[in-house]
């Protein structure tokens, strides 16, 4: 059985998915009952509507088979085995799936002693023939009520034993009769509790292989998501890397709306690296980069690391130059604020600072991905060629949009 993803998806406290008796594990039963039990409610109802019908059918027979207890016969027939077994038809599935299947065994059990009795009770020659009612009562409960393996077990057993004591002391039985009604009645228990058996491990095999497979394809779904996550973030930061930025930045220019590029750097980063080693190095990056992203998640803005202390901000809908003046003015600050001392700086600052250039495509207009990094990338530097911890907004290259 490939129950390997079904353990590693279930906790079945180290019981197997499904044990000799056919019993499902509690949370894969629970699962299956959720989602076949109004089907085999269904099923049981119909079943048990057939079984009805036929059961009545016998109330003729009895005429010629049981002339002495006919009365009993069609009493116990109509007036109880009927009446109780459409309030069970009733009752299933108005009760948790457990509780029905115990039901049905009740039921089925006690339907099956009325036959047992009479054939008991009678002392007419022809009440022997009734002996066969009793093995058609065994295959109804065994395949089409199709009992739960471990209830038909119980029953094809209470049914047998039943079925040999009042085999051994009926009244007037011929030995040989005896032999050979028990012979028949306990294969008739075999054969049926075998056809159960195979179609009990069919329907709990089916499922699980149908589970399983289903588990396996969420699980390999799972794998290529967080493949997808991996290939789509740096590792030393968290943020998204320069794949996704490029596939980001691409989906955003397709949009008719405006937006913005800001490329940002840190200053004098070499410096820093050179005085503090690059441990230190890298924590200043993954602070920053926090900074940024939770900046970028408040502002509706896609931040990634460009690469090495370079960073990128998308920003879309509002690319004014107000804006964007704003949004680098509150980017500056909040590096500021993290007070990341910088001790190598020879320019009077003492902490981590960033440089930002920026560069806008307006509403209307159309320019290539790469022409708008580039724009971003020449004001960055004119950025640092004026001093550092600064931004430059650069010139729009954007070209209006032509209809299609
Ligand atoms: P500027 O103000 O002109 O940007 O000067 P800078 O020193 O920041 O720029 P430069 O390009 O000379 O140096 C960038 C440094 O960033 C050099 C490199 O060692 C460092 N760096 C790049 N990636 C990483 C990283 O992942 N971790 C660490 N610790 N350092 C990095
Ligand atoms: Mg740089
Ligand atoms: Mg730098």
């Amino acid at each position: 059985m490939p129950a390997l993803a079904i353990q590693r998806f279930y906790d079945l406290g180290g019981k197997p998915a499904l044990d000799r008796w056919l019993r499902l594990a509690a949370p894969i039963r629970d699962l299956y009952d959720a989602e076949h039990g109004a089907r085999r409610t269904a099923e049981l109802r119909s079943a048990i509507l057939v079984g009805i019908a036929l059961y009545n059918v016998f109330n003729f027979t009895s005429i010629v088979l049981l002339p002495d207890i006919l009365w009993l016969s069609v009493a116990l027939r109509v007036g109880l085995v009927t009446p109780v077994s459409l309030g069970l038809a009733w009752l299933i599935g108005r009760t948790p799936p457990l509780g029905t299947e115990r039901s049905v065994l009740v039921g089925i059990l006690n339907a099956y002693l009325i036959p047992v009795s009479l054939f008991w009770m009678t002392h007419d020659p022809f009440g022997l023939f009734t002996f066969g009612e009793l093995s058609l009562t065994i295959v109804f409960a065994n395949m089409l009520l199709a009992l739960r393996f471990q209830h038909a077990v119980a029953f094809t057993g209470s049914a047998l034993g039943v079925t040999l004591l009042a085999l051994g002391t009926k009244a007037d039985l011929p030995p040989a009769l005896q032999a050979a009604f028990a012979v028949q009645i306990t294969t008739a228990c075999i054969f049926s509790l075998y056809a159960n058996y195979v179609m009990e491990r069919r329907r709990c095999g089916d499922y699980l292989a149908t589970l399983d497979a289903g588990l396996r394809a969420k699980s390999a779904d799972a794998s290529r998501r967080e493949f997808e996550n991996l290939s789509h973030t740096d590792a030393l930061t968290g943020l998204p890397n320069r794949r996704h930025l490029a596939e980001r930045l691409d989906a955003w220019l397709a949009r008719p709306g405006p937006m913005a590029l800001m490329m940002i750097d840190i200053d004098y980063f070499k410096l820093y690296n050179d005085a503090l080693g690059h441990p230190a190095g890298d924590d200043c990056l993954r602070r920053i980069a926090e900074t940024f992203a939770d900046f970028a998640r408040h502002n509706d803005a896609f931040c990634a690391r460009f690469g090495g202390e370079e960073f990128t901000f998308l920003i879309r809908d509002d690319a004014s130059e107000l804006a964007l003046a704003r949004c680098a003015r509150q980017l500056g600050k909040a590096v500021e604020a993290l007070a990341i001392v910088h001790p190598a700086r020879a320019d009077g600052i003492s902490v981590a600072t960033i440089s930002i250039g920026a560069a806008r495509r307006p509403e209307g207009t159309v320019i290539p991905a790469a022409d708008l990094i580039a724009e971003a990338d020449r004001a960055l530097y004119a950025a640092k060629r004026r001093g550092r911890n600064r931004f430059m907004l650069g010139e729009d290259r954007a070209e209006p949009a032509t209809e299609a």
